[in-house]
Order: structure tokens, then sequence, then C-alpha cells
């Protein structure tokens, strides 16, 4: 499924260059190399933008930015351009103020969620992501899971070691299951109370749990949340998720005939809608009932793209 967001990262990630630490030493020291910059998981873009909208991530070569941060930050590398220019990011301190220093200017930091919805696109919008994820995670597990020493940033940043046990932590991954159930050729949709307003439905989702298979954890979570049995069901698109670190799989599921009964702790509403009602859904006109208008996420989340893939095949 192509232009699905956080999707497509751009550049080769050479895992296996980042054990040479000698190698990722001299890429660092080379003026040549691209940094792109983040400030509390949030990205700096240009601060020019494009005719048609878009905002690039702010690259400075190594040479470029000279002394213009304090040492000693965390850096991970994010791979290899095609011309060889290795590409890293660096997480800038928390206070740092881009308009105080040579850095004035150039760039600004922006709100990766809002930015993903609007200006940052592409290539440009997984390696912000990527580089997101392990600077979150980074900040989230400096002690060892094993021996609860401080650890240590290794291979460039794409692990943990702790030098007190030897323990090796990596970075993770949970695995979320978006599910689309469906009959007769309408869709099941629902609103989480906790998180959607009233008016908004989305598909259904829940972690993967040790043990299952996604298809498992699809037919577990339809019947938990909703009450409905799956017959049958299908893997459609899966989507990077930096908020954080999961994994949406998205899933188009046929449910068995039966009353739908709603896990209230987790869902106040749910309906089955046409194919007609899930397009004025999706669109920004939304679909009016009940007294309301109704409305399905927006092109930024998997559900936006699962329904469309039901769409598209009813
Ligand atoms: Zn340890």
């Amino acid at each position: 499924m192509t232009g699905m967001p956080f999707t497509g990262f751009p550049i080769d990630r050479a895992g296996l260059k980042r054990r040479d630490s000698a190698w990722i030493a001299a890429q660092l020291a080379d003026p040549g190399t691209d940094l792109i910059l983040l400030r509390a998981g949030q990205p700096v873009l240009e601060a020019r933008t494009a005719a048609d909208g878009s905002q690039a991530l702010l690259r400075l070569s190594a040479a470029a930015l000279g002394t213009a941060l304090p040492s000693g930050l965390d850096t991970v590398f994010l791979g290899l351009e095609a011309d060889g220019r290795a590409v890293f990011a660096v997480a800038l301190p928390r206070r740092f103020d881009l308009d105080d220093g040579p850095l004035a200017g150039l760039g600004e930091v922006a709100e990766l969620r809002g930015a993903a919805a609007g200006p940052l696109r592409g290539g440009d919008l997984a390696l912000a992501a990527t580089a997101r994820d392990l600077f979150d995670w980074h900040e989230r597990h400096g002690f060892c899971a094993r021996c609860g020493h401080a650890s240590d940033l290794a291979e460039a940043g794409w692990k943990r070691v702790c030098p007190s046990c030897g323990a090796e932590h990596f970075p993770r991954t949970d695995p979320v299951a978006i599910m689309l159930p469906v009959r007769d050729g309408r869709c099941f949709l629902a609103r989480n109370a906790q998180r959607f307003p009233r008016g908004f439905v989305s598909a259904l989702a829940g972690f993967i749990e040790p043990g299952e298979t996604v298809e498992e954890a699809c037919a577990r979570e339809i019947e938990e949340e909703a009450g409905l049995k799956v017959i049958s069901s299908r893997i459609v698109a899966n989507q990077p998720w930096p908020f954080p670190s999961q994994l949406m799989i998205g899933l188009i599921a046929e449910v068995a005939q039966g009353e739908v009964r709603l896990d209230l702790d987790e869902l106040s509403e749910g309906y089955w809608f046409t194919p007609d009602e899930a397009r004025a859904l999706l669109s920004p006109q939304g679909h009016d009932f009940d007294g309301i208008t109704w409305r399905a996420p927006p092109p930024l989340a998997i559900a936006h793209h699962l329904i469309q893939a039901w769409l598209a095949t009813d």
C-alpha cells in the first residue's frame, strides 16, 4: 500500500555498519555527513515551505554544524544515502533554543503528529519517526532490565549494553492489530469513549499478546470488544506508528452473524456502515446521522487506509 504515512524509509539502513565503531566515528567526523535534529522527539524542519505546502527536515552537514551544538549528545546512525553520505539524527537538549546562536533562522521545531498530518511527508517523515522512536526508547530504557544498573548506548544507537552484567537490550516495537469487521457488505466501526469525541468512529484495535499470531489476536480482540466471531481475516496493510514505538497491522475480518455486544469499558457505541456511508465518513464533509456529523480517521492513520482497502474490494 503506497502513500501510508511513516512508511517508505528512504535510505539504506546499513545495519551491519552499526557495529563498526571506528567507521561510525569516522562518518560523524566527516564534514559531508548529514545531521537531522530532534528536540524532545520533535523534528526540526527547514524554515522554508515549498509551493505544495511541504517542509523538509532540516539537514545540516557536520561541517556546517561545527561547534554549534554542545558535545556528548545522543546520536543515532540512520543509514546511507545512495551517494554514500551518512545520515545521523542528533537529540538536542530539551532547552536548546534554535533561535539563539548559529542555527538561528535555519529551522523550526515541529510537533511530529501535526507535521505528519501536514507539511512533513514521505521519506522525511519516516526518518523523523524512526529517530523519534529510537531516542524515546533510549530515554525510557536508561537502566538495565536485568540488574538495574545504568546502561550505555551502543551500536550507533541501535542497542544498549549494561556495563555491570553484560546484558544487551534492543529497541522494541509493539505490534498492534487494527481490525475492520465486515459482514453482508457492511463494515463495523466504533467509538472509543476515552479517546474519541462523540461523532468519531474508527476500526477496533488491540495489542498482540505473547504467544499469539496476528490473526489470533484479531479474532480475540473482535470477540472481546464487540462480541463478534471472526470467520476469516487477512492482513491488508501495516504501518510504523511512533506514538510510541508501535507497528500497526491492519486486518479486514469477515465475522459471523450475531448480535454486537460492546465492551463498554473500551467502546461507547458502534455501528454497521454501508460503503456509501463509509465513503462519507472518510470525506471532509462527514456522514450525518442521529443529529450530528460523524467522521472516521484521517489519512494519517492506518484505519483510514483499511476502510479504503475494504471499499476498493467491495
Ligand atoms: Zn545489567
